[in-house]
């Protein structure tokens, strides 16, 4: 199946090489790493411990949380929404590639478009992960399947 990618920029969240989260832009990457719960100093005692710190690196050599830039082809995509106001609401789509469905939450009146990602790569003919840019009309408009 071939899908017609665009390339846009996606920020991810990364502590170590790891990545642990991406939005669309620069601030939201920022406000999402400061809001995770990984984002406190580890404690040591507790052999458990899921913090991985909460400082940003300064350079390219400073251990700590990073903004990364990359260019990433995603497939866009008109969601469904569906939802009421003053109820939960969500925006869901397919993946054309193993057609799994997958959901987001969003607000009544969000416009997105959001990022989302199908990581189901063994069912992906190249094993590589989708990405998505969802969009939707707000409130549903007449696509609203709840009304
Ligand atoms: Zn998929």
């Amino acid at each position: 199946m071939t899908l017609n990618l665009t390339p846009i920029d996606i920020y991810f969240g990364v502590f170590d090489g790891q990545e642990y989260s991406f939005r669309l832009t620069e601030a939201e990457a920022r406000a999402a790493v400061e809001s995770s719960f990984r984002f406190r100093e580890p404690d040591w005692s507790d052999p458990d411990n899921m913090y991985l710190g909460n400082h940003w690196a300064v350079d390219d050599d400073d251990r700590g949380w990073k903004i990364v830039k990359r260019s990433i082809p995603v497939l866009k995509y008109q969601g469904q929404f569906r939802g009421a106001q003053n109820e939960a609401c969500h925006v869901s789509w397919q993946c054309p590639a193993c057609d799994c469905w997958h959901d987001e939450d969003v607000e009544f009146d969000a416009e997105g478009p959001i990022l989302g990602r199908c990581s189901w790569t063994r069912k992906h003919a190249d094993g590589q992960a989708i990405w998505f840019l969802v969009f939707w009309t707000p409130g549903g408009g007449e696509d609203n399947l709840s009304t």
